[in-house]
Formats: C-alpha cells, sequence, structure tokens
C-alpha cells in the first residue's frame, strides 16, 4: 500500500470533497506472515504437571509440602537436562512472619547468548480472604501459581526433546519465584496491621518478595535477556488476557508481538485486544530490574471485578483448570520463542 501523505487542510479538502470514505477500499489486508515451525505445546502433560503440585498440597512458605514441591520441581528440570540454580532468602511477610523461601531458576541452552525470560510464582495464597466462609483457609493455587509453572514445565519438557534442528535460537531461563502471594489486601484484611507499609510507600510491596528479593540480587548475575514473560493465572477455563498497563508501558512491542501470534494461531479467544489496568505483579519488579517483561494474567478489561471469580478463594482448585486454556497460552509462547 501506498502512503499518501497530505497536509491536514488538503486532507481535509479532500474528506469535504468525496464524503465519508469508504475505508474498505483503502485498507490493505494483510496476509499474516508464515510463523516458523514450534514444536506442539501438549496440553496433557502441562494439565498433569498442575496437578502435581496441587497434589503437594498448598505452597505456602514454612510448610512441608512448600519444600516438597520445590525439591520436585528442581528434579523435574534437571531431568531435562538444564541447569538449575536455587535462590534461598528470607523475607519478612506484612504480618511478622520469616518467611524461608526460594527462587528457582532454570536454564535451557545456558551457552547462548540471545536469552529470553519465562517468569512465573510457585507459592500460594496462605488464606482464601476472598472467599466467602473460609476466609482463613489455605487454598490450592490451581491457577493461581501452579499454572504458570505447569506450562513453565511443559515448555521446559518439549524444549529438551527436539533434535538438535529444531532448536530454537534463543536460550531460555525459566525463573519462578517464590512468595509472590503473601501480601496484604487492604479490601479484605483492613483487621490486620501491614507490617510492610512503609516498604509500600518507598516503591516495595508487600507482594511479591521473590521477584523483589531477586531483582536486587539478579540470578543470573547481570541479566540481560532481550524481555521476559510473565506466566500467571494462565490455567482456568475461558481465561482471558488482556492487555496489562505495564506490559504496554516497558514492552510495548513484546505485547504486540506475543498477542498477534496468538491471534494467527486461532487464540483471540483468549488474547483479547482490549487495554486493562495495572497491576502489581513479579513484572513490576522485573521491569525495575532492567527485563522488560509483559504479564500473561487472567482478568477482565472492564467492570470492578478485575480478577476471575475463582482469584484467591478456594474455588482455585483443579475444577476450574482447562486444557484449551493451558494450551492457548503454551502453544503461543513457544510459538513467539520460535520466531526469534
Ligand atoms: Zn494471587
Amino acid at each position: 500500500m501506498k502512503l499518501f501523505r497530505l497536509a491536514p487542510l488538503a486532507l481535509a479538502a479532500l474528506l469535504v470533497l468525496t464524503g465519508c470514505p469508504d475505508k474498505k477500499t483503502t485498507t490493505e489486508v494483510e496476509t499474516p506472515d508464515k510463523l516458523p515451525v514450534a514444536p506442539v505445546f501438549n496440553p496433557d502433560s502441562a494439565y498433569a504437571f498442575v496437578a502435581k503440585q496441587v497434589a503437594f498440597g498448598p505452597r505456602v512458605p514454612n510448610t512441608a509440602p512448600h519444600v516438597k514441591t520445590g525439591d520436585w520441581l528442581i528434579s523435574k528440570f534437571q531431568s531435562y537436562g538444564l541447569t538449575v540454580r536455587e535462590q534461598p532468602f528470607q523475607a519478612m511477610a506484612f504480618d511478622g512472619k520469616m518467611l524461608k523461601a526460594r527462587n528457582i531458576v532454570a536454564q535451557y541452552q545456558p551457552q547462548a547468548a540471545r536469552r529470553i525470560a519465562i517468569f512465573a510464582h510457585w507459592d500460594t495464597r496462605p488464606f482464601a480472604d476472598k472467599d466467602e466462609k473460609n476466609k482463613n483457609a489455605p487454598l490450592d493455587g490451581a491457577s493461581d501459581g501452579a499454572s504458570g509453572v505447569g506450562v513453565a514445565l511443559e515448555m521446559a519438557r518439549i524444549l529438551a526433546a527436539q533434535p538438535d534442528s529444531l532448536t530454537p535460537a534463543v536460550g531460555i531461563d525459566f525463573i519462578l519465584f517464590d512468595a509472590e502471594d503473601y501480601g496484604y489486601d487492604s479490601s479484605t484484611q483492613s483487621e490486620l496491621t501491614n507490617q510492610l507499609a512503609g516498604l509500600e510507600s518507598s516503591g516495595g510491596s508487600s507482594w511479591c518478595l521473590g521477584s523483589q528479593y531477586w531483582a536486587k540480587n539478579m540470578m543470573p548475575a547481570a541479566y540481560k535477556p532481550e524481555y521476559g514473560i510473565l506466566l500467571d493465572m494462565v490455567g482456568a477455563k475461558n481465561g482471558k488476557f488482556s492487555r496489562e498497563d505495564l506490559s504496554r508501558q516497558r514492552a510495548r512491542d513484546v505485547v504486540d508481538k506475543v498477542w498477534n501470534i496468538a491471534a494467527q494461531i486461532g487464540y483471540s479467544d483468549y488474547f483479547l485486544f482490549q487495554d486493562s489496568p495495572g497491576i502489581t505483579d513479579d513484572h513490576v519488579f522485573t521491569n525495575q530490574a532492567g527485563v522488560r517483561t509483559i504479564d500473561i494474567i487472567d482478568h477482565l478489561p472492564v467492570g470492578d471485578d478485575y480478577f476471575p471469580a475463582y482469584h484467591h478463594t478456594t474455588d482455585d482448585n483443579m475444577s476450574v483448570i482447562d486444557k484449551r486454556t493451558l494450551k492457548a497460552v503454551g502453544q503461543t509462547v513457544l510459538q513467539t520463542i520460535y520466531g526469534e
């Protein structure tokens, strides 16, 4: 299509002369670029990884299921030949508890110069404070936590299984944060004191303790991937991923790339071309650390109910998980990696 450069006045005159121009006759219909071959993401396998985490029990820091799940995640990545490191840390939660936590870093093709980060959080919220009845009960975190990790694990499994001829041009770092979901929610916990309120006034948060620690102690050191993709709540039936504000501000090109690929491979029911407000999630701190990161997170672009109904309730269990959503996200991110 040729672009006609007209001065605004001339353009106005033209519009007056021709009336309302028919846009269709002047808009070129773009044929999508042919996408590179990417491996097939297996949603059954991703689902099994989500179920396995949930079966350990809620992954709340300072509990046995949390430790066991962390050990299992490390052994799974190692079994696929990835280079795995742990980043142990202690952090005080908003209620004054000292949390024993660890971030997990698993590198695929660690020698590759060009890198992409896949982030997720592997802990679960200790209380279902948005639940109608069981506000102090822990939750399974099937979507909020386990789904992002399940997609990451399945990607690692698939990448490791590829022949040399189908190796992507980039290395991938799977970085799983701990203690993301132990934050203070003023809408449900106003009777409690947020002992980290001071941290919040200086750009920190009672949420995302693992990514805040990582941002100050980067692993790998001086880490400079081309960009990062955060997967959070990517497993629920009818998941809706709209274009979150901070993602657009910091990595608009990555948002466009991922959403366009999703549309091209048939997942525009999940990846909505709609904008939504910003959210406090691990990408706030990875962006602060200089890694341009987008957040793929299940939330609606309109209305007061920003989060899906299962969010931070005991309903966030395996019954909300849908393999089709896992497939939409996993295949889209894999296809994105194979386009690099
Ligand atoms: Zn959460």
